[in-house]
């Protein structure tokens, strides 16, 4: 008898064990980001909206709430603040507006959705998040997808509401460029310089069930030509989650994301190989995209909610938390 409450006590430990290990982490873009790039005031703000961002998200899942709202609220912050390219602080296209994408998926029934090219929205990651709730499709793109939005009760603002300064300065910049380059080369080509592009947001949590959540929001990149959709809202290149094998947000230079299913080639590793999420991902990010000029990181979960960061950038904005730790961090040497 003794033995069997013994065993009883154990199990039920292990299970609160378990219940306990809950874990979020984040990130708002990698790129070309260098310490001489920031003054001291914007390393703080920044620094600061991420921990704002982990403290919603880790919130959420410490009230007992489940990975897929954790991520919401944390993906939120991030869409609010300006620094980031996502919501508020979006880059501009070619033609100097902002077309937003966004994507979801829940690792414990693979459901998923995804708005791409939105104009109006304000919280593209809602929308994702409605797409997979109250529809039929995991995708919708433009008009359609911001009258569904507006249609299931989400918010929405005039498109210049994603203006700012920053990133009406980087579109100059890039246009410049472009008509320089045209006037020399005669070739039509645009310039679509990666080191420009950088604070799509995203974030991956481990609730208290184990179910994995992850989540990307993006206004893509700078000087993108119209209806450009990048790896953010497509499922299994910048968004994937699996309790069996992980759950990843991407970011980076877009086109590459989708040609090599990055989310998706990262848990199938973990799947079918074997490996941890750490070894998969450093193969994915750090061999194969790095071999081909692919640049970007992602942030990842695997199904104990340990979570990864892998970046083959100077920098990648990142956070992360746990019962036992958490951390925000910016360059690649910290
Ligand atoms: N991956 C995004 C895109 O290509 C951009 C980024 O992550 O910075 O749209």
């Amino acid at each position: 008898m003794k033995i069997i409450t013994t065993l009883l006590c154990l199990l039920g430990g292990l299970a609160m064990a378990a219940e306990q290990q809950i874990s979020l982490v984040i990130h708002g873009g990698a790129g070309t980001i260098k310490r001489d790039q920031l003054s001291t005031e914007q390393e703080q703000a920044i620094k600061q909206s991420l921990q704002d961002a982990l403290n919603a998200g880790y919130a959420v899942l410490e009230g007992g709430g489940d990975s897929t709202q954790a991520i919401i609220a944390a993906i939120k912050v991030m869409e609010d603040a300006p620094h980031f390219n996502a919501g508020k602080g979006a880059v501009y296209t070619k033609p100097g507006k902002h077309e937003l994408d966004a994507s979801i998926m829940r690792g414990s029934d693979l459901q998923a959705g995804a708005v791409a090219g939105v104009s109006f929205t304000k919280n593209p990651i809602m929308a994702a998040e409605q797409v997979m709730l109250n529809s039929p499709h995991v995708m919708l793109a433009g008009s359609g997808a911001d009258t569904f939005s507006k249609l299931r009760g989400l918010e929405q603002v005039e498109n210049n509401y994603f203006d700012t300064e920053a990133r009406f300065k980087a579109w100059q910049e890039v246009d410049a460029k472009t008509r320089a380059k045209q006037a020399e080369t005669a070739d039509g080509q645009d310039v679509l310089d990666a080191e420009f592009k950088f604070g799509t947001v995203g974030a991956v949590a481990f609730d208290q069930h184990g179910t994995i959540a992850a989540g990307t929001s993006t206004g893509g990149m700078t000087y993108k030509a119209w209806g450009r959709i990048g790896d953010s809202p497509v499922i299994g290149a910048g968004t994937y989650a699996d309790n069996r094998s992980c759950g990843i947000s991407a970011t980076g230079h877009g086109e590459f994301f989708i040609r090599y299913a990055v989310a998706h080639d990262i848990c199938a590793r973990v799947r079918y190989q074997g490996k941890s999420l750490q070894q998969a991902a450093d193969e994915v990010i750090m061999q194969e995209l790095n071999e081909v000029g692919g640049s970007g990181g992602i942030i990842g979960m695997d199904p104990q909610g340990n979570p990864v960061m892998v970046f083959n950038t100077p920098g990648m904005y990142r956070g992360y938390r746990t019962p036992e730790k958490s951390a925000v961090a910016i360059y690649g040497d910290e």
